[in-house]
């Protein structure tokens, strides 16, 4: 068996590998698609001590990073079971159908955002479509942008980008928002925020190049209006890649898995890092810092058993 198995390539999976790997032990990484959500972003602006990197290049860096050690790494694996044995070491079933076993396991599978799924949302990603206000929001200084979704995160997210755009539109489908008073009371105030209820986003336009405008319906009359803008801020909801784990590790009722501060689950010898774990922000950054704490909780666990 493997000391340490992980089980993710994207940020948190590579640096868990990277963090084991240097403690000598038998570290193994298995994952659907090494790099992750980073595989998926453009520009990236907050890794620090990196002032501008694009995704492609990060994830390349991350992979020779990872090379430069002892880590068996399996590339377009897809784990679909985690069980603990009677020895007391844990397995984790492929696709495949191969079985992999660690002494320890980190799990750090990611997550991925709720899509709209209106025409225009794919062809005009990173294009206008964006997905995390803390990475993109400064791309469209002093231009109009839309948030979609009116709970906490699109709240949150209106609130930040009013500071930094000429003007914010929130969609939110239903006739409430969901997110704490005392955010929707902060984003009534402010003069650059509209918010619309009753709003179903029905299109993303653009030029070709970028977007210029996004179409709803009103749920009430049933009619169609269009805005125009530069940036949609889509915040409907961010989907944790533990379906599989279900009855294995605890899980919040979103789905996150639960840790502690040493990245440890309710199951001994099973860690896990980054944005499938109930960790307050999911950034790249965030996600390493995890890693590499799940990788020394391990290294931990392993010395004490
Ligand atoms: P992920 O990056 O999601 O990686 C998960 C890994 O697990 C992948 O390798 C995946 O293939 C694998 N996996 C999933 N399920 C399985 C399975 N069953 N079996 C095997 N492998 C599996 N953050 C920033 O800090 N700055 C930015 O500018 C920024 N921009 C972003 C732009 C976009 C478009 C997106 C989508 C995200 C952005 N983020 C940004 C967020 C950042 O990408 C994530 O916080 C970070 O990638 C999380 O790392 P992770 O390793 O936890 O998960």
């Amino acid at each position: 068996p493997f000391d340490v198995l992980v089980v993710g390539g994207g940020p948190a999976g590579a640096s868990a590998a990277i963090y084991a790997a240097r403690k000598g032990i038998r570290t193994g990484l298995l994952a659907e698609r090494f790099g992750g959500q980073v595989a998926d972003t453009v520009g990236i602006e907050n890794f620090i001590s990196v002032p501008y990197t694009e995704g492609p290049k990060l994830v390349a860096h991350l992979e020779e990073h990872v090379k430069e050690y002892d880590v068996d790494v399996m590339k377009t694996q897809k784990a679909v079971a985690v069980r603990k044995t009677d020895s007391g070491l844990t397995e984790v079933e492929l696709e495949n159908g191969a079985v992999l076993a660690g002494k320890s396991v980190i799990l750090a599978t990611g997550a991925r955002w709720r899509e709209m799924n209106v025409p225009g949302e794919q062809e005009y990603k990173a294009k206008g479509v964006c997905f995390c206000p803390h990475c993109d929001g400064p791309l469209f200084k002093g231009k109009r942008v839309a948030v979609i979704g009116g709970g906490n995160s699109g709240i949150e997210a209106a609130i930040d980008l009013a500071g930094l755009v000429e003007h914010v539109t929130v969609l939110e489908f239903s006739d409430v928002l969901r997110a704490d008073a005392v955010l929707v009371k902060k984003a009534e105030a402010t003069a650059n925020i509209d918010i619309i209820k009753m709003a179903m986003t029905t299109e993303v336009i653009g030029d070709g190049e970028r977007v210029t405008a996004i179409k709803y319906q009103d749920r009430n009359t049933g009619e169609s209006h269009v805005i125009e803008l530069a940036g949609i801020f889509v915040q409907i909801g961010l989907v944790p890649n533990t379906e599989f784990l279900k009855g294995t590790v605890e899980l919040t009722e979103r789905g996150e898995i639960i840790i502690d501060g040493h990245g440890q689950t309710n199951v001994p010898g099973v860690f896990a890092a980054g944005d499938c774990t109930n960790v307050a922000y999911k950034q790249i950054i965030i996600s390493m810092g995890a890693g590499a704490t799940a990788a020394l909780g391990s290294f931990d666990y392993l010395i004490r058993n």
